[in-house]
This record gives C-alpha cells, structure tokens and sequence, in this order.
C-alpha cells in the first residue's frame, strides 16, 4: 500500500514571524494525523528553521526547487548538496510556476530531476497541462512527454524513488479543483504509461493531485484509486485548512 503524502508548497510567503506561528499551529494539530505523511517546501531561506521547528516531529521539509548542478559559479543556484545539508528530504522539480514564469524546459526539469537524486533527495516531479491544452484535447500528450523527459534522461528505476504531482495549471490558485473523476482519469494515465514499461514503479510510485486542494474537498480527491496525496499551495499557509487536508485520508 502507498503511504499519501500531503505536501505544503508555501512559494515565496512568509517571515520569520509568520513562519513560526504557522508551524506552531501545525504541530499543536499533528496528532490528530494518523495516516499521512506529512511535508512541508518553505522558501529556500527558512528552511533550517522549519527543520529546527520540526525536529521533534516526523514532519518531512522539502525544497521548492533545485539546481541542476553541483556546485560552482551559478550565481542565485541553490545544490541539492546544500539542501541535503539542511535537512531537506524532498525537492520540488517542474513547478508550473517555474516551467511558464521563468521557461524552465522538459530537458532542463529532468536534469534537475536527476540532481536532487543525485544529493540524495526525493524529488517531486510535478506535471500538468495548461487550460488551452485541455480543451485543445491534449492533456495525456503533454503529461505524457513531461514524464518522458524524465524516463529518457533517468530510466524508468528513477520514477519508482520519487513522488509525481499531478497539477493541472487551470487548477493552482485558480480556486478551480479539478473534479475527482477528471484528475483521477489523468493519474490513471500516469500510472497506466509507467505499467507499461515496469509494473513495479507503477504500482509503488505516489501520485499526488495539487489544484486548490481545501480541507473541504481533500478527502474525495484522496479517495480515488490512483490519487496518493497532494500538492498543497494556498491551503498550506493556514494550519487549520492544511490540517484538515492532512487528515483528510484518515
Ligand atoms: C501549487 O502551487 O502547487 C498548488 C497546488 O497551489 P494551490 O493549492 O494554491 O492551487
């Protein structure tokens, strides 16, 4: 059985302060959390403080991103070295934000795929179509060559050690979930292609589904047969609403 993982993806949000008291909240609820694993991916900077913060708990940080590279003259890159170093278990690769906002290509989300393995992370690979791709009918061409990108430059092995998100873009921060048969039919896809070439790392990979995820519409997406968890944006900023959604698979 697939442990679900409920991962909070906080972006660029918060401060010393704000961080503190939101880790607060979250721990004083953790108890009530008795089937999930539980991330959380703070802005590169504060993350030796949630590791700190989190050191008494079997909550996981994860980073948002990854270099591509180890270490060097790349000014403004953050290795998987250095992260590891921290305490990082995760790091986040092909967040649509990076792949539209700053051009970060298929090849290029692979290699970072393949650093933060390298560095001994687990990297959340995240996939998803736009909304004209969609309509356009092209959802499983689109996921289907994001995670091809990623088999071509790692092999299929690789996919089996990592988590994949499965985000629709239309869906973050949009405030417009997915319905639970839409991203099923899409995680299904998933798993199906990667049966097709082991059923092993099928069968053992976590698919999360991340889109305006809430406390209140967590549980009938986690309960669909390929949904192992999710991605969690705007809901994760608020410990009450990420609590509900961590216990949502209970
Ligand atoms: C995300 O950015 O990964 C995400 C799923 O955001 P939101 O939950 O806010 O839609």
């Amino acid at each position: 059985m697939r442990q679900p993982l409920v991962a909070g993806n906080w972006k660029m949000n918060g401060s010393l302060d704000s961080i503190n008291t939101l880790l607060e909240g979250i721990k004083a609820g953790l108890g009530e959390v008795k089937t999930a694993e539980v991330a959380v991916c703070p802005p590169f900077v504060y993350i030796p403080q949630v590791v700190q913060m989190l050191s008494d708990t079997a909550v996981s940080v994860g980073s948002q991103d990854v270099s591509d590279e180890e270490s060097g003259a790349f000014t403004g890159e953050v290795a998987g070295t250095m992260l590891r170093d921290v305490g990082c278990t995760y790091a986040i690769v092909g967040h649509s934000e990076r792949r539209s906002i700053y051009g970060e290509s298929d090849e290029f989300t692979a290699r970072k795929f393949a650093a933060a393995r390298r560095f001994g992370l687990t990297p959340i690979l995240c996939v998803g179509e736009l909304l004209e791709e969609r309509e356009a009918g092209t959802t499983e061409a689109v996921v289907g060559r994001q995670l091809d990108a990623v088999i071509e430059l790692e092999g299929i092995a690789a996919l089996g050690e990592a988590v994949i998100a499965y985000e629709p873009v239309w869906a973050i921060g949009t405030g417009r979930t997915a319905s639970p048969e839409q991203a099923q039919e899409v995680h299904a896809f998933i798993r199906n292609k990667l049966a097709g070439l082991d059923a092993g790392v099928a069968d053992k990979v976590r698919i999360l589904y991340g889109g305006s995820v809430k406390a209140a519409n967590a549980a009938e997406l986690f309960a669909m047969a390929d949904i192992d968890g999710g991605l969690i944006g705007g809901a994760s900023l608020q410990a009450g609403e990420f609590l509900g959604i961590c216990t949502a698979p209970d």
